[in-house]
């Protein structure tokens, strides 16, 4: 089937004026003017979207479905720590058919905007079985915290190789990874055994790092608010002070790699720019920014110039709407670039489709719409009519999408919409 667009953008070249895209089972066989593709696969059905912009769908590379059911549910905080508090207390309201509930509303809120891959990080990870296949492509990472854990942090790890192996429900789309949740919840040990598992199998790994400023204070001073909170859970608290940020700990004891999937990462201490710069241990690593989560907390800048310098792979993602109001990525991106003003649309657009596929290793996969891609699309509705700068005209569109195609399938708009 070819699908004939008013705009087509690829990311994997310049724009298409009049564009389409022949889709072929699962993948993409052939995208690029109308007019050409008409003519060289005369035989092949039609559909015409109309006068959108069809993209590679959107891959959201951090979210919590967990919390979809959480938004306005708690007030802006005034630190970081009294959050982890508050959600933590919501968390202990919500039985699993709530969780299941939420993970459906978060599956459907991002196919409305556009997403066509996440990567969800599930604190309870055997609900997998409990539901059919996701809608979207799914990355489903097994949330690991040993901070107070009656369970030593062997088990821990040998738990998650169990969840490995059991199936998904069929069709399930994506894959699984693990998910440290963060220095202050997960030990180092913890990291190490889950870094060196998901590099034997072969999975994606991705944690919250450096998030907030009570974070840096506890490992770099010892001290304040989420120091005070985690030693009151029994937490060892040996790791802290020093003057060492959890980043450059972990880094130094072998817990972390380049391969990594970093979130947040919003505080910085001035010398752990060198471990993400080119021929540091971590060069190349992902950092995904969460912007509206970031302003929702009053986060430290982020250091995007300094980043964009290093060459690291920038990716933007939603978090979940505990701190956040939607699972719309454009919203992310319009969010970023109110902070910081100038940049190329298009480069915006690469952070929520070419960079997250770089990072799961599935360039030419996900995130772009080329010849043996899988066909994930999304079309948005555009008034532009003419193509100057069609990446600013998305960027800056607040409707939602108007179609989604996940490996081939029309997912939305569905038979329900
Ligand atoms: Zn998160």
């Amino acid at each position: 089937m070819i699908y004939r667009a008013r705009h087509l953008v690829t990311m994997d070249g310049p724009p298409v004026e009049d564009g389409a895209v022949l889709v072929r089972g699962e993948n993409v066989a052939a995208a690029g003017r109308w007019a050409d593709l008409r003519r060289e696969f005369p035989g092949e059905g039609m559909a015409d979207l109309g006068e959108v912009v069809l993209l590679p769908g959107f891959v959201n590379p951090h979210c919590h479905l967990d919390y979809s059911t959480l938004r306005h549910a708690i007030l802006p905080p005034r630190s970081f720590s009294e959050w982890v508090g508050r959600i933590n207390a919501l968390k202990r309201t919500l039985d699993p058919a709530d969780y299941l509930a939420a993970i459906a509303k978060g599956f459907r809120e991002s196919a409305r905007w556009g997403t066509t891959s996440l990567l969800n990080i599930e604190a309870f990870p055997e609900l997998m079985w409990k539901m059919p296949a996701p809608p979207l492509r799914t990355w489903w990472f097994y949330e690991m915290i040993d901070v107070r854990s009656a369970v030593a942090t062997e088990e821990l790890v040998a738990g998650a190789l169990l969840f490995f192996q059991e199936p998904a429900a069929d069709g399930w789309l994506g894959g699984r990874g693990l998910s440290p949740h963060a220095p202050y919840t997960a030990s180092p040990e913890l990291y190490r055994l889950a870094r060196d598992c998901a590099r034997t199998r072969g999975l994606p790994w991705t944690t919250h790092l450096g998030e907030s400023a009570d974070e840096r204070e506890m490992f770099v001073q010892g001290r304040g608010p989420l120091y005070d909170f985690l030693a009151r859970l029994g937490r060892p608290m040996d790791d802290c002070g020093g003057g060492r940020s959890a980043m450059a700990r972990l880094a130094a004891g072998g817990c972390l790699g380049p391969e990594c999937i970093a979130v947040h990462l919003n505080d910085w201490q001035p010398e752990d720019f060198a471990l993400v710069a080119p021929g540091g241990p971590l060069a190349g690593m992902t950092v995904v920014h969460c912007p509206l989560s970031h302003r929702y907390f009053r986060h430290s800048p982020f250091p995007y110039e300094t980043l964009r310098e290093l060459t690291i792979n920038l990716c933007i993602g939603t978090d979940s709407p505990a701190s956040n109001g939607s699972f719309s990525l454009l919203e992310e991106l319009r969010a970023f670039a109110a902070v910081f003003p100038g940049l190329e649309e298009r480069e915006l657009l690469a952070t929520i489709t070419r960079n997250p596929a770089s990072a799961l290793g599935l360039q030419g996969r996900i995130g772009c719409i080329r010849p043996g891609a899988w066909a994930d699309l999304a079309a948005f509705p555009i008034s532009a009519t003419n193509s100057c700068n069609i990446h600013a005209e998305v960027v800056a569109c607040r409707a939602p999408a108007a179609w989604i195609m996940v490996h081939g399938r029309v997912v939305f708009p569905g038979s329900s919409e």
